[in-house]
């Protein structure tokens, strides 16, 4: 039987990239993986084939040769069973993440990545604070320096000679998997430390000190390389998250960069117009209150917001007026009143309430459509 081309084998185009090449390798061994076709000799078959074809076109220098004389080029090196005795290697090279194992980590592992949530007042997220944090974390074991080992000594692993993985033979397939004697590591420790016993690290409490910049907002995080969880036997440590969250203020409700607060005028001001004094995360401000002024009125204060964290642009601070009526009246303020009260009668009121003589105006409106 003559063999077929590679090319073929694959359903790739000559010109096909490494990465074509590795797709279409992938897609025919994992429908002719003789794992899920058990017994089927035209699927190992069809594995073998696309397994040879892909090791040629793969190799950039085997590639070239067979592109100048085809199979021709392979018929004294590679013959027979030769091109399939190293399976093991391409399993970990592309199969690593699909049949489990294969990608053992060298080494020893990371440490884990940390969150802390640290509370802040408006004020702190706005200016910027420097903060202590504790966290309960793990540590590298002071009196073995992190190594796990009492003695300091530690030795290269017999099982898988420090490589960290050893190649299990399933059927006629060869896969990576961690070494189950040092886990992956590649190292043993013959004495392990007894404070840690041999992990190379211990449950402690660290107190950091934290930069906070000025303008966060709750939900930023702010990441600390390598102050989260001590990584096993001297691994790397992982990082710290530490997530901001602004405790709500007595004044100023935030929104983006913008602040918002609301002041109490009395109506006599709002009616005559006033200057206020209000409150800005600067100090105290101006507001000229124009006469005839409603409640509900916003006045913007530019540039006395927030400052963003991000694009250092700045906010603005949106004040907004609500008229308060007066309560514990003095016989004579409430007699003013009544006086005032009463120039409002008559037809001659209307003018000077715009929103009542527009509501009554509807009101009137509805009630004649309803009677009709
Ligand atoms: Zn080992
Ligand atoms: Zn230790």
């Amino acid at each position: 039987m003559s063999k077929r081309d590679y090319y073929d084998i694959l359903g790739v185009a000559r010109n096909a990239s490494d990465e074509e090449l590795k797709k279409a390798y992938r897609r025919l061994a994992m429908k002719h993986h003789p794992d899920r076709n058990p017994g089927d000799e035209k699927a190992e078959h069809a594995f073998k084939e696309a397994k040879e074809a892909y090791e040629v076109l793969s190799d950039a220098g085997k590639r070239r040769a067979y592109d100048a004389h085809g199979h021709a080029a392979f018929e004294h090196g590679m013959g027979g069973g030769a091109g399939y005795a190293d399976m093991g290697d391409i399993f970990g090279d592309i199969f690593g993440d699909i049949f489990g194992g294969g990608r053992a980590q060298r080494g020893p592992r990371r440490g884990s990545d940390l969150r802390v949530v640290l509370e802040l007042d408006l004020e702190e997220a706005v200016a910027g604070v420097e903060k202590r944090i504790d966290i309960p974390t793990l540590v590298a074991c002071e009196p073995c320096h992190g190594s796990g080992s009492e003695d300091g000594k530690v030795e290269t692993c017999k099982t898988c000679q420090g490589r960290g993985q050893v190649r299990m033979q399933r059927g006629i397939f060869a896969v990576q998997q961690p070494c189950p004697n040092c886990g992956g590591r590649g190292e043993t420790i013959a004495k392990p430390c007894k404070a840690c016993h041999g992990q190379g690290r211990t449950q402690s409490q660290k107190t950091l000190s934290v930069k906070i910049p000025a303008g966060v907002d709750t939900d930023d995080r702010i990441r600390l390389q390598g102050e989260g969880e001590a990584g096993p036997a001297g691994g790397v440590a992982g990082d710290l998250y530490v997530e901001v969250h602004v405790r709500e203020h007595a004044i100023f409700q935030r929104d983006g960069n913008d602040l918002y607060c609301e002041v109490p005028i009395r109506f006599s001001q709002a009616a005559l117009g006033a200057e206020l004094t209000v409150p800005t995360l600067q100090g105290e401000a101006l507001v000229k209150v124009p006469a005839e002024t409603q409640t509900g009125k916003v006045f913007r204060l530019r540039g006395k917001g927030v400052k963003s964290v991000r694009s250092h642009a700045t906010g603005d601070l949106l004040v907004r007026v609500v008229v308060e009526t007066p309560v514990n009246l003095t016989a004579k303020q409430r007699e003013m009143l009544a006086e005032f009260e009463s120039t409002f009668a008559g037809e001659e009121g209307a003018k000077h309430s715009p929103k009542s003589s527009t509501f009554f105006d509807g009101v009137k409106s509805f009630l004649d459509r309803m009677m009709s």
